[in-house]
């Protein structure tokens, strides 16, 4: 194995202190961070797995006292025959000081494991060394639903909703640092990514129903790693709220309307209200009997995909009348007992 001089590789003097050696660290980290860095990935892997393992020696005061003593064999010591790999990294957490935890979440966050102290998978996973990590992967697709009256299932309409978005952010590109600078973007601060609401017109069509998904292309949740994707989709679930006064099956809405006990004997007429508003007369023929339907061709709910509209069916509800007069009472018992 060569002989290593970690302080060179850090580019430190040997006397640096913890700040000199973190602050060194976080620079050339963030210049060997495979996302950023414009030369070979491999070569980018090497140089960060290297600054790495300069790093865990280092930081550690046992350590680097015991480096100081007896140089890069304390590599062996440590790391094994085999030498440092990032299984043997216990510094996750200041990765992700430097990349900020949404970056490293969005990096390591599909990873089994949530560090990756112990586990040199993750760090395949940033350099993509596993097979097929860095194609761009799409976005999640996100369902949303929003309720709507069954008005506005009837006669359409447009809703505005406002949806928490994220976006790659314009200032850093995404990568959250500042070019030829130290510290996080102050616009996304260091995550690469601003998040914030926005409005969506949407348009209901005439005749949606519950279900009925609206999508909104690339409105989802952005891809999970900054080496590019579509964001994903939005759909927007409708659901159509119960109403007072129809019940909708299909295409066609139920109502129930009340008749009195002489316009259920002698028929008449009565008027309803269609879900678009207008009055109807409802012809009720003699001797109705309670909950027969009628129906009304052609008012019931728009068809989706255009062809009409469904139909309305009334159904009748023969009121008794109640507190009825000694006369009155005499007069049905002439006029209908026994009939
Ligand atoms: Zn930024």
């Amino acid at each position: 194995m060569p002989k290593k001089d970690y302080y060179e590789i850090l580019g430190i003097s040997r006397d640096a202190k913890e700040k000199d050696i973190k602050r060194a660290y976080r620079k050339l980290a963030k210049q060997y961070h495979p996302d950023t860095y414009k030369g070979n990935k491999k070569e980018a892997e090497e140089k960060f797995k290297q600054i790495s393992e300069a790093y865990e020696v280092l930081i550690d005061r046992d350590k680097r006292a015991k480096y100081d003593q007896i140089g890069s064999r304390v590599a062996d010591e440590a790391f094994g025959p085999e030498g440092f790999d990032w299984s043997h990294f216990t510094h996750s957490h200041d990765v992700e000081d430097i990349f900020g935890s949404a970056i490293f979440d969005s990096f390591f966050g599909s990873a089994a494991s949530p560090g990756f102290a112990g586990s040199g998978g993750i760090f395949d996973t940033l350099f993509g060394t596993r097979e097929g990590i860095q194609r761009p992967v799409r976005g999640v697709d996100v369902r949303l639903n929003l309720d709507i009256t069954l008005e506005d299932a009837a006669l359409g309409a447009e809703k505005t909703i406002e949806v928490p978005m994220s976006r790659t952010c314009k200032a850093c590109g995404g990568s959250g640092t500042r070019s030829g600078r130290s510290g996080a973007c102050p616009y996304c601060k260091g995550t690469g990514q601003i998040r914030k609401r926005t409005k969506i017109l949407l348009k209901i069509k005439k005749g949606a129903y519950t279900g009925y998904e609206i999508k909104i292309p690339e409105a989802g949740r952005p891809p999970e790693s900054r080496i590019g994707g579509e964001p994903g989709d939005l759909y927007v679930v409708l659901n159509v709220l119960p109403h007072p006064v129809f019940e909708r099956r299909g295409d066609d809405l139920y109502m129930k309307t009340p008749i009195s006990f002489a316009q259920a004997a002698l028929g008449g007429e009565v008027v309803v209200m269609t879900i678009d508003g207008k009055h109807v007369k409802v012809k009720i023929p003699a001797e109705a009997q309670t909950n027969t339907k009628f129906r009304l061709r052609g008012l019931g709910m728009p068809r989706i995909n255009g062809g009409g509209r469904g139909d309305v069916y009334v159904e009748v509800i023969v009121q008794t009348p109640k507190n009825l007069t000694e006369r009155q009472k005499e007069l049905l018992r002439d006029a209908l007992v026994g009939a």
